[in-house]
């Protein structure tokens, strides 16, 4: 190895943060010049348009934040372990370090990046910091992953979970820095069009935002039990976006959310729990990597799913045209605002896995487009809950019925309102926003007619529940 006064590469990836950074705090506690970088490689590239225009956001605050520290954030574009390994040359650097990753794909990378610059004698070390909970380190008591939910959240509700690091305050710079590309050369936007300038005012980037984020969440978390599920409401943290590119990390979300506990909050686990599903499904993923590619489940393989997105039912479902008002209601909320109420994913994705039958992939790449929240685990997680192909799922013949669900969890039909414009005499701006948004080909006016049901609900769920049978009798 090489000696102990070589800079370290700091890589950045999915950890756009200074605080609560295992890798960033070894970094600067070991006294060595450390070189900060963001590689943009085949895998930033495969991101779908939203996410990477996000990316893009979060990479720009991030690069103010290391400026602020008398650092810098080096941009590179290319093969990963080609541009490290170029790196490594121009500045003498003897270790690289990262938080680690769990999608197969990072996996894959990471591994030959070690295995190389191990054997040309530069140190390679992955931390933790994504996750709570390793996944190699929660397990049954047989000593498998968990595969369904409750008992993996019954496992790790009382363990502890290590404090978050302090925020970085300084990094000592090398003696040249090597040269770095420009941010707004990658157009990491380019395929959001129109919709960039839309979606915008949604749209906060940055540690700084994360924080604030959840210091308003802490003031309101003891109601999160009671309106979590109201689509109406904004009663949930608004976190998904920065847990997502490592604007924030859990470990500082969990220790927040216990001590507001300590201080006599009521009603914090409920939303501990739903912190955990995001570690199940990071835990499955790195279990069951096929999570992301196909049926968790194999025997669904056989299930009749209309694979083809271009089917006028399915393109009916993307435009946000299904004549069923909250499945376009939560579908336009995800084009104007890049998100999309929990509550209404569910709904989504029950409506076009089952009342459609369309395959769950086609959905889950939907959102890998829209979402500037995505993430691999829990989208791909999400869809295939949902759709009955994946852990712990409720069985598919409890199909969501989108009226009942909108009468529940939208009482007073706000949340239509503010997302659907057709047949309004005065319809919402977000309602209008969405004409604005979406690309002019699609021929979309708010001043048409709101669209007749695609599919008569009661013959999508019968539909659906008849296939599901034929699969079941074979
Ligand atoms: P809160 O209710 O405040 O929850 C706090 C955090 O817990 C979230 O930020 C998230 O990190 C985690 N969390 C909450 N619910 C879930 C869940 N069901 N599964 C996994 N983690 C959860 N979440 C994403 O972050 N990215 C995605 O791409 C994504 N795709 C989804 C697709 C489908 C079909 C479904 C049903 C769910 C998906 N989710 C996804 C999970 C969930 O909808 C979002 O995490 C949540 O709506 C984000 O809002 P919030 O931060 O206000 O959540």
């Amino acid at each position: 190895m090489k000696d102990e006064h070589t800079p370290i590469i700091m890589w950045f990836r999915r950890d756009l943060r200074l605080s609560d950074h295992p890798a960033l705090t070894a970094a600067a506690e070991s006294g060595r010049p450390v070189v900060p970088v963001f590689l943009h490689d085949d895998l930033v590239e495969q991101l779908g348009a939203a996410p990477k225009w996000r990316l893009g956001l979060g990479l720009e605050a991030f690069s103010r934040s290391l400026d602020g520290l008398g650092s810098r954030l080096i941009l590179r574009r290319g093969d990963a372990l080609a541009q490290l390994q170029a790196l490594i040359q121009e500045t003498g650097a003897g270790a690289v370090y990262w938080s680690r990753s769990y999608d197969p794909a990072s996996i894959a990378r990471d591994k030959k990046i070690k295995s190389v610059l191990t054997e040309q004698g530069v140190m390679a070390k992955s931390f933790a910091g994504h996750l709570l909970f390793e996944p190699w380190t929660v397990a049954t008591k047989t000593g498998q992953p968990f595969r369904v939910y409750t008992p993996m959240w019954r496992a790790v509700q009382g363990r502890d979970v290590p404090a978050p690091d302090a925020s970085v305050t300084g990094l000592l710079a090398p003696a040249k820095w090597p040269s770095t590309e420009e941010l707004h050369k990658w157009q990491l936007g380019r395929a959001m069009n129109r919709g960039a300038s839309i979606v915008r005012p949604y749209v906060h980037p940055g540690e700084q935002a994360a924080h604030e984020h959840l210091n308003v969440f802490l003031d309101r978390v003891a109601l999160y039990s009671k309106h979590r599920d109201r689509m109406d409401m904004d009663g949930t943290s608004n976190l998904s976006e920065y847990l997502s590119l490592g604007e924030i990390g859990p470990r500082t979300v969990w220790h927040r959310v216990q001590q507001a506990a300590l201080m006599g909050v009521s009603g914090t686990d409920a939303f501990l729990r739903q912190l955990v599903w995001r570690e199940f499904a990071y835990h499955l993923m790195y279990h069951t990597p096929q999570l992301v590619t196909g049926n968790w489940k194999p025997e669904w393989d056989s299930f009749p799913w209309n694979t083809d997105p271009n089917h006028p039912e399915v393109v009916a479902w993307t435009q946000a045209r299904t004549g069923v008002p909250v499945v376009d209601a939560g579908l336009r909320q995800m084009y104007v605002t890049g998100r999309m109420h929990n509550r209404t994913r569910m709904i989504v994705a029950s409506y076009l896995t089952k009342h459609l039958m369309a395959h769950w992939k086609i959905g889950m790449q939907w959102f890998d487009d829209c979402l500037i929240d995505w993430d691999p685990a829990c989208n791909a997680m999400g869809w295939q809950w949902v759709a009955g192909s994946g852990p712990d799922a409720a069985p598919f013949f409890r199909i969501f019925n989108p009226q009942t669900q909108a009468e529940k969890f939208d009482p007073d039909g706000t949340y239509l309102k503010r997302w659907i414009a057709e047949g309004e005499k005065s319809p919402s701006d977000t309602a209008i926003s969405y004409f604005e948004a979406v690309p002019k080909s699609w021929g979309l006016r708010p001043d048409a007619d709101y669209p007749a049901p695609i599919v008569a609900l009661a013959e999508g769920r019968t539909r659906a529940l008849s296939a599901y049978e034929s699969r079941k009798s074979h």
